[in-house]
């Protein structure tokens, strides 16, 4: 027999617990909604700050984040080297430039913009080599009537010590290119000090650097202007290098896919990873064409839709989520594009709709093209 006290204790009990049971259920409803709610502010939160790095590259394409470096041209002469940034700096070699002076020059003067592949860790040039193509470089150029007034060279324009003066003008890359009047890729045939390794035009079309020069000249100063040569300079001398293999649309545009001595030297004393340093340049790239494929001539705007096609068909290889950063220690994935392109699309659709009353949108225009 069961007595009357244990009844009397269930139906107090079985109540309790049931209120128990569902205050424990409603709690951990709220603990997930909660957790949700956290999720989604924290996806809006990283979806704002990928919005302001577009915004950023944005207002840096017509933006000199650090001052355009140039060399005269009979300075560059009697160098009779390629001299460091800071060297050139003390001796008062350099002519600096701000955005607004820069065009003004380039059209009374010329502006060159070298672009070559460095043969040594240290030093881009300890033989001599590429030193001695370029001054046959700028003798061609002026033979074929191209001002040659001021130089830009990376190893003398872009500072090699400070790292924060060097990020920002690496950051400027492509308005310092879309500000130079012609673009010469100087690509004699030496070897690598460091590595041993030829160097040569093929070596040159595979480096990531030498294809950011590239690009952001194809996409700033060429299409401004109308003209878009690229001048070679090999051990055969000057010459147009419009259907070159090496320097081709589709390769040029796979920018992360290019070689980085960063990478294959496995990035000693953790040093940061060139691909991640040029992710906001190549977002202010990926508008600019997008600009061009808007507002261009019938030619460039076939031109930007072919770029753009080449791109959006297979993003993940032009414009990579992610790619590995080793060291001798390990591998860990460093973060590139992840997300970015669908927003720059969105965030250009709705510049696009605002119509050209719109300051962003004018602004934009403004920013290569004046249509
Ligand atoms: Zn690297």
């Amino acid at each position: 027999m069961v007595s009357e006290d244990f009844w009397r204790q269930l139906l107090l009990v079985l109540p309790l617990t049931a209120v128990m049971g569902v205050l424990l259920g409603l709690n951990i409803i709220l603990a997930l909604r909660r957790q949700a709610r956290a999720l989604q502010d924290l996806a809006r939160h990283l979806a704002l700050e990928k919005c302001d790095s577009i915004r950023r590259s944005v207002r840096n394409l017509d933006t000199f984040l650090f001052p355009m470096c140039l060399v005269e041209l009979p300075e560059f002469l009697q160098m009779g080297q390629l001299v460091r940034h800071e060297v050139a700096r003390e001796a008062g070699q350099l002519r600096c430039f701000e955005s607004h002076e820069a065009d003004g020059v380039s059209a009374s003067s010329g502006t060159v913009f070298v672009s070559h592949q460095w043969a040594g860790f240290d030093h881009p040039d300890p033989e001599g080599r590429q030193y001695s193509s370029i001054l046959l470089a700028l003798q061609g150029l002026q033979e074929r009537g191209i001002a040659c007034g001021y130089i830009w060279v990376d190893y003398t324009s872009i500072p090699q010590v400070n790292e924060f003066q060097q990020q920002a003008a690496v950051n400027s890359l492509a308005v310092y290119a879309s500000h130079c009047s012609v673009l010469v890729a100087v690509a004699p045939t030496c070897t690598h000090a460091d590595t041993g390794a030829e160097v040569n035009l093929q070596t040159y079309g595979s480096r990531g650097w030498c294809r950011l020069e590239l690009l952001s000249y194809k996409t700033g100063s060429g299409l401004r202007s109308g003209d878009a040569t690229i001048y070679i300079c090999d051990d055969s001398g000057l010459r147009n290098g419009a259907a070159d293999e090496s320097i081709a649309d589709q390769s040029i545009l796979h920018v992360l896919g290019g070689s980085f001595t960063c990478c294959s030297r496995k990035h000693p004393d953790n040093m940061p990873c060139d691909r991640h340093k040029i992710r906001d340049v190549l977002l202010g790239i990926y508008w600019r064409l997008s600009c061009i494929k808007r507002d261009g001539d019938l030619v460039l705007a076939s031109w930007a839709r072919e770029m753009l096609q080449i791109a959006d068909t297979d993003t993940e290889k032009y414009f990579p989520s992610h790619s590995m950063y080793r060291t001798a220690s390990g591998a860990q994935l460093q973060e590139h594009f992840d997300g970015y392109l669908p927003l720059l699309r969105e965030m250009f659709a709705t510049d696009s709709e605002q119509g050209s009353d719109s300051d962003q949108h004018a602004f934009v225009r403004g920013t290569f093209f004046t249509v």
